[in-house]
């Protein structure tokens, strides 16, 4: 077990996280009320995204399903925003992130098998995304948030020794996604 947590920590560092860390399983705990929060819609992506809620499961559904995931790992990518509130560079961030996300987590299904994959903010492996008018293009790929799923980001990584908030001195802005292994 140890030796393939190594070589999973390993193959994330290689994809270029800034930040890698064995996932504290036991900091998996999910919060029913942020599904009142996604529901205030506050990002417009509620029903407007497949991998968001009402579509994704609920926090309960996930506190059963993760029962069958023995191991995790968390990845962070960080950079430096130029100024406060940079709401160009933070999107820019948050691409280079999940597409960072996506590949590793592909491969790491083609080694692993059945993994559950958590990413940050909504599913963007389309350019454009089919909800609410057409089936999802790819479901099997598909990667809701940790956040959708009910979890604190904050939380999981507070639990897993990995740094995530933000401080205006040095104006370092982190994006987190984790993957579950059977
Ligand atoms: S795979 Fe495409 S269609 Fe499916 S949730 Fe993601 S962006 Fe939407």
């Amino acid at each position: 077990m140890k030796a393939r947590l190594a070589q999973i920590e390993q193959a994330a560092r290689d994809a270029g996280f800034t930040d890698v860390r064995p996932l504290d399983m036991r900091a998996l705990i999910f919060h029913p009320e942020t599904r009142e929060l996604c529901e205030q819609n506050l990002c417009g992506k509620y029903a407007h995204n497949w991998s968001c809620p009402p579509s994704c499961p609920r926090p309960s559904d996930m506190a059963r399903r993760v029962t069958g995931y023995s191991t995790g790992i968390l990845v962070q990518t960080r950079d430096k925003l130029i100024y406060e509130n940079d709401l160009q560079a933070i999107e820019v961030l948050r691409n280079i992130h999940n597409r960072r996300f996506y590949l590793f987590a592909q491969s790491m299904r083609g080694i692993y098998g059945a993994i559950l994959p958590m990413g940050s903010g909504e599913c963007r492996i389309c350019r454009r995304c089919t909800c609410p008018d057409d089936p999802c293009r790819h479901p099997d790929r598909r990667v809701s948030a940790m956040e959708a799923y009910g979890l604190f980001i904050g939380e999981v990584c507070e639990a897993s020794g990995m740094c995530y908030q933000y401080h205006a001195d040095d104006r370092l802005m982190g994006l987190v996604s984790c993957v579950l292994f059977p």
